[in-house]
């Protein structure tokens, strides 16, 4: 993706240096499948709160793994880091302007989101998140939450590094926010409240499905905006949305995969949307609940 020297957003808030230290989550086995202890942290607050904690499910798919360094008060970026938050920074520009030029054509006015980027651990309005979380929108602050570091799990235990793969995480995370704006969150997180467990899963696979053809919808407008794919981009997003399917994550968890209890759907399911989104850049083609 050609990125280099463009405009990045006003809308970061950079807490890495903030740092926090990221408390031992002990022992994570078994609950690799939603991300780590760190959800369940994150949604057991929200419940203790009286919220909803499925409000804490629209995270990009668990890489799951326990991340229990250490990072001082004193934390330092490296060159890399800080080139990837400007990475991270520009992106966010690039959904600001796809999603007001959308939401635009909705007679709509897009609310534009925050990214925060954290190091370790950080506090959100559905709770606290730490890097094994892994990236997440929380639709109470309207606020998307990544760790850096998650893009180098997706390069080493994932195999599903470059930046656009990135890019898509971004994007995808943008996309509930977007749905969250189009009402089509809170709707969902309603009647997952009212159903059973099977169900809410399934509700939960189509917001997911959606973000993902959100996040092709904005590679296909970006490309036509800015002209800044280039040769692999599309290819490397596809490969991610493959990687972070829930039969591929079970399967390498657990040796097999249970399908009732998906939450984002399968690496096919992952794939096509995302491409379809990409292919049409139409809108109207996203309605990934029909049938639920
Ligand atoms: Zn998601």
């Amino acid at each position: 993706m050609k990125w280099k020297g463009r405009r990045g957003s006003e809308n970061v808030d950079d807490r890495r240096s903030q740092g926090g230290k990221s408390f031992s989550s002990g022992s994570i086995k078994g609950f690799s499948l939603k991300g780590g202890i760190g959800l369940l942290v994150v949604a057991g607050v929200i419940w203790l709160m009286g919220g909803n904690p499925l409000q804490v499910l629209e995270m990009i798919g668990g890489v799951g793994q326990s991340n229990t360094s250490n990072y001082s008060q004193t934390y330092t970026p490296t060159a890399e880091e800080d080139e990837m938050a400007e990475f991270v920074s520009v992106v966010l520009a690039d959904t600001e302007e796809v999603w007001e030029a959308a939401f635009k054509q909705m007679g709509r006015t897009y609310r534009k989101p925050t990214l925060v980027l954290f190091t370790g651990y950080t506090t959100s309005a559905c709770g606290s998140a730490q890097s094994s979380t892994g990236p997440f929108y929380c639709s109470l602050d309207e606020k998307v939450y990544i760790d850096l570091s998650f893009f180098q799990q997706m390069e080493n235990q994932l195999r599903a590094g470059g930046d656009f793969a990135y890019a898509y995480v971004i994007a995808h995370e943008v996309g509930h926010h977007v749905q969250k704006l189009l009402g089509t969150l809170d709707q969902a997180h309603q009647q997952m409240a009212n159903t059973s467990q099977k169900n809410a899963n399934k509700i939960s696979v189509a917001l997911e499905l959606q973000a993902d053809f959100y996040a092709g919808y904005w590679a296909h407008h970006t490309e036509r905006m800015f002209g800044s794919l280039e040769a692999d981009d599309i290819e490397e997003a596809l490969n991610a949305a493959n990687a972070i399917g829930d039969d591929r994550l079970q399967e390498q968890a657990q040796g097999h995969s249970v399908p009732d209890s998906f939450t984002h759907g399968t690496s096919k399911q992952r794939h096509d949307w995302f491409y379809k989104g990409y292919r049409t850049g139409d809108l109207s083609q996203g309605n990934s609940f029909a049938g639920y």
